[in-house]
Formats: structure tokens, sequence, C-alpha cells
């Protein structure tokens, strides 16, 4: 664990920026700050330079910004800023993923998490404050909804990872080369800001990612999903858990809106309608103990997704307090696992990463958030105890 010792969440969650009327050039896309500079007077080239300065430097002061002119330096400073989201926790694991608990404006908190992997580093992006689809299985969805990021705080948390090793200017190769719309939130219900930051994401003046290490899962919101290749080209993982409807239905509860069929056929429109037509949908099936975890289960996932162009991505779920779920065994994972390859899939088993960081989604949040309600909670008790003292 490293930097928590500095400063208290509860320290943090005090610092976090207030609010002001100024435009943060954070989360602008390319053809925005171009509208923001042509609306100034000045020319489109000048989106050009200020977003190699954001996303390339790091640098947050205009007046670092030596190719802009003076004039334009002292206006940028009154009307406009640079300003990400707040680290309010960053612990490292043993095996070196690090995860941040972020402070967002309002003082609430979201989860980012960097997976180094061989020459891979994967960093794992927050799409909202908590969750509205309650998935059974999830410690974000039982903290409930509180509102969507921003698309200056989503594409913040790339700005922060990167910013979290000095990593701008030291040429140590690049702190981040995949990102995964997978932590905390539903992408697809915050789908204008998701779609901005993915686009900084993947634009050669911010972070230059192909579109193929840009992914986005989704837990099934149809709709959305319907019109997304009309605005990003980024690669789809589909949250499905369980082979059948009657079964998602429980876990995951979008699933009585959008069944199984319906989402897999939208899925499956988005990849026809993109330019490289070797891409797959990644499954994502977290394998929860005695609930989705048997042989028939398996054989029963295998014959849904016979023909259906994906890998399958097996997550032995990561427990945490009062889940009311649990790990499955090895043999059940490998199980599991065998049936699928036998059946002609690619399959993998994801491995479990920080698991000394509290490593389930949402969770170190929730530790955060209960940390600071307790310490409140003794601060009040406290407060209490000296007036009876007092006497009065
Ligand atoms: S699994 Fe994803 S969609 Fe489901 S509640 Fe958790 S964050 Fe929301």
């Amino acid at each position: 664990m490293a930097g928590s010792d500095a400063m208290t969440a509860a320290d943090q969650l005090i610092a976090t920026s207030p609010v002001t009327d100024r435009v943060n050039l954070l989360g602008l896309t390319r053809q925005q700050l171009e509208t923001f500079f042509t609306d100034l007077g000045e020319k489109r080239f000048r989106a050009q330079q200020v977003m190699k300065w954001i996303h390339h430097r790091g640098v947050r002061d205009f007046e670092e910004m030596t190719d802009l002119s003076q004039s334009l330096r002292t206006q940028l400073g009154e009307i406009a800023e640079i300003t990400p989201p707040n680290i309010a926790e960053q612990h490292d694991s043993q095996d070196g993923t690090r995860k941040w608990a972020i402070a967002v404006e309002g003082g609430s908190l979201v989860e980012a998490v960097l997976i180094p992997e061989g020459d891979r580093a994967t960093l794992c992006v927050s799409s909202q404050v908590g969750c509205s689809l309650d998935c059974t299985f999830c410690s974000t969805g039982k903290q409930g909804f509180q509102r969507d990021l921003t698309a200056a705080e989503v594409i913040g948390q790339v700005w922060l990872a990167i910013n979290s090793y000095d990593a701008w200017q030291s040429g140590k190769g690049r702190v981040v080369t995949n990102v995964v719309m997978m932590g905390m939130g539903e992408p697809l219900l915050n789908f204008d800001n998701v779609v901005s930051a993915m686009s900084l994401m993947c634009d050669d003046l911010a972070y230059g990612l192909s579109k193929r290490k840009v992914t986005l899962s989704t837990s099934g919101v149809v709709p959305n999903l319907d019109r997304l290749a009309e605005w990003a080209d980024v690669s789809l993982a589909v949250s499905l858990h369980a082979p059948n409807d009657a079964l998602r239905d429980q876990i995951v509860p979008i699933n009585r809106k959008y069944p199984i069929a319906r989402l897999l056929a939208s899925a499956r429109a988005y990849l026809d309608a993109q330019t490289d037509k070797k891409r797959v949908v990644t499954i994502e099936y977290t394998l929860l103990a005695g609930v989705n975890d048997s042989v028939e289960q398996a054989r029963e996932l295998a014959a849904l997704l016979k023909d259906y162009p994906c890998k399958i991505n097996l997550i032995p779920f990561n427990d945490f307090p009062n889940s009311g779920y649990q790990r499955p065994s090895g043999n059940a994972v490998s199980r599991f696992w065998q049936v699928l390859t036998d059946a002609g899939f690619v399959v993998t088993v994801r491995t479990t990463r920080g698991d000394d960081i509290d490593a389930a989604c949402g969770q170190l949040v929730g530790e955060v958030v209960d940390r600071t309600r307790r310490a409140e909670r003794h601060r009040a008790g406290r407060g209490d105890h000296s007036l009876l003292e007092s006497g009065r």
C-alpha cells in the first residue's frame, strides 16, 4: 500500500476541486476543442497544440504552453482549466497491480486499476459513480447509483494513471497500453461521455491506443449497443455470466428487459458494422460456486455460443464482504474450461490480480466509504462525549 499515509480519504474528499464555471479542456474531444478555439476566433490547430500539452506531456498550467501566444495563455487561464479528478487513495499490490480510489466532483469515489502483464498494462476505468443495474454478485451494484462521470472524469483516470508514474517525459515506455471500460458503472448508460473519452483514448493527439486495445464492456443495454457502431469503433465485451435467461434474469436483472438472444444479436450487429472483420466479442463469465459453474451449464453455454464469433473469459468470483456468493474451486474452474475448450472455443481464465488490495470491482471504494463513515461516527461520538464531560 502506498500513498494512503500521506493524506486520508476524508482529507482528499474535502480537497476535491471546487465547482467552477471554467471549461475543463481535459474531457474535450479533438472536434470539440477545435470548436472551442474557433469560437474564440483562434485557428483550429490551437486544439492540436493544446491536446499535446494535456495528453502527451501532462501539462495543466496554460503558462507552460510555450507555443501559444501570451495573450491566448492569459485568456485560457481566465476561462478554461485542465482539471483531472483527485487520487484519494493509491494502493500497490505485490504483483505490480496499482489501484486508485478517485475522488470526483461532489466528493464521491470511483475506482481505477492498472494491471501490468508482460509488455502490456491494462487500465480498468469506471464510467459511473455506483451503478443502477444491480447485478447480484457485484460490489458496485450494492452501492446504488449516484451519477454519471463526465468525459473529463473518465479520461482523467487515464491521465492520473500515467501521472502517478511521473511518466510523461521519462521515456519509460507506455504506462497504459490497453483500456477496458469495465470498472464501476455500466458504460452504455453514460453513452455520450464514454464515447467522448474513448475517442480521446484512440486519438493520436491524446493517448493513441489502437481500437483493438480499447474495450467497452456491457451488461446488456441493448438500445445503446444498437447505436454504438455509429459513434465508436472499439472492442466489445459482453458480461453474460449465465447460459440461459432463467438464471441470467436472476443474477443480471437487466436481462429481464433485454434477454440473451437480443443482446447477442445486437453485439453481433456491432461487429458486422466494423471494418475489421476479424474481431470477435469477448464473453465475460463470472463463475459463482454452485450457481453457474457446473459441467452441464458449461455444455449449455457451449451450445448457446456455437458458431458465435467470440472468445470466452472465465472470471472466478472475487469474494467481498456480505456478497452471498463463493469462489468456485480450482477443479470446478478447470472442468468448466475443459468443456468449452473441447467444444472448440478460445477460453481464458482471468488470474486474480491485486488480491492483497481488494481486488473485487467496487470493493476498495466500499471500504474507503465505510472507513470514512466510521471516522465520522467516531468524531460525532467524541463530540457527544465532550458535551457530557462539560456537564451540559
Ligand atoms: S456488474 Fe457492472 S453493470 Fe452489473 S451492477 Fe456491477 S457495475 Fe453495474
